[in-house]
């Protein structure tokens, strides 16, 4: 498995049809997905309490998906035994009466992170660009703005030391038809089920659309989208938890060193 192949290059052309959400390149079965999702945990809780320490980079993760597409579970998985004091997860839903009298970052803003923090979106405001865009919740020339507007955003924060990494949840029309139906028969799964999933559903060639344009138009070399394959839970796991896991080697947070000579300190 390559994450790099999942990796969407600046301004290139993306069909999202022509991409598998079944792919589990060579990890055969879920055993082996769950030893490597292990393993890399290990290495995102350990780095993390160094980020902590260092306080003074930060990760920003956005999760976007179409309904079902398992944005919960993918961030309950790879976050497990993170030290809750130095990662946050923000849910974005659709905005309150204040939020919408601000300009359309200013939810998102406030809660992007400070150092030494990991911060997840689950949902973001790439919101802005695809309901909005499907659902023509503000015309066109607003919507159009946005893509610039939001690269710009990014900017902002990585010149602040943020890193950005962005994932969308590629599952197909079946898979998600199977979720739904799964969500019916569970009782313990009925509270996931809402009326808009299948309101939502008969817009999906929209959202693939509106997808395609956030994944042609905000994928940059420092702040990359991911398409990942997620029709199998464990293999989107293995690609999600690599990618945060090489990212944390190459932004490789150190221990700070202590302002004291410890050698010369006596505890009496
Ligand atoms: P869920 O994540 O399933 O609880 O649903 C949250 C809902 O909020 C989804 O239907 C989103 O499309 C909607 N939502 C999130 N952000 C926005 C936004 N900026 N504008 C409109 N709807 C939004
Ligand atoms: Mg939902």
């Amino acid at each position: 498995m390559n994450p790099d192949d999942y990796r969407i290059a600046p301004k290139s052309k993306v069909d999202l049809s022509g991409w598998n959400a079944a792919d589990h390149a060579d990890i055969q079965d879920k055993e082996l997905a769950k030893a490597i999702l292990k393993e890399n945990r290990k290495v995102i809780i350990d780095l993390q309490e160094r980020l902590y320490a260092e306080n003074a980079q930060s990760i920003l993760v956005c999760f976007q998906a179409m309904d079902t597409g398992g944005k919960d579970g993918c961030i309950e998985n790879v976050f497990k035994g993170v030290n809750p004091s130095g990662c946050r997860v923000r849910s974005f839903k659709v905005p309150n009466s204040v939020e919408t009298s601000h300009d359309f970052l200013w939810r998102y803003h406030q809660h992007t992170p400070r150092t030494g923090i990991i911060q997840v979106f689950n949902r973001s405001h790439y919101e802005d660009v695809l309901v909005v865009r499907v659902k023509g919740l503000v015309p066109k020339s607003v919507w159009e703005k946005r893509y610039e507007q939001i690269n710009h955003f990014e900017e902002v924060l990585e010149d602040r030391g943020t890193r950005i990494l962005k994932f969308y949840l590629h599952i197909s029309k079946d898979e998600q038809k199977r979720r739904i139906e799964s969500r019916l028969e569970d009782p313990a799964k009925h509270w996931k089920y809402s009326e808009a999933d299948l309101k939502e559903r008969e817009y999906w060639d929209d959202y693939q659309k509106a997808f395609e344009a956030v994944l042609e138009r905000c994928s940059t070399k420092t702040a990359p989208w991911y398409v990942v394959p997620a029709n199998h839970k464990w293999y989107r796991d293995v690609v999600v938890s690599t990618v945060i896991r090489q990212t944390l080697e190459e932004m490789d947070p150190q221990f700070p060193k202590g302002s004291v000579d410890v050698s010369q300190v006596t505890v009496i």
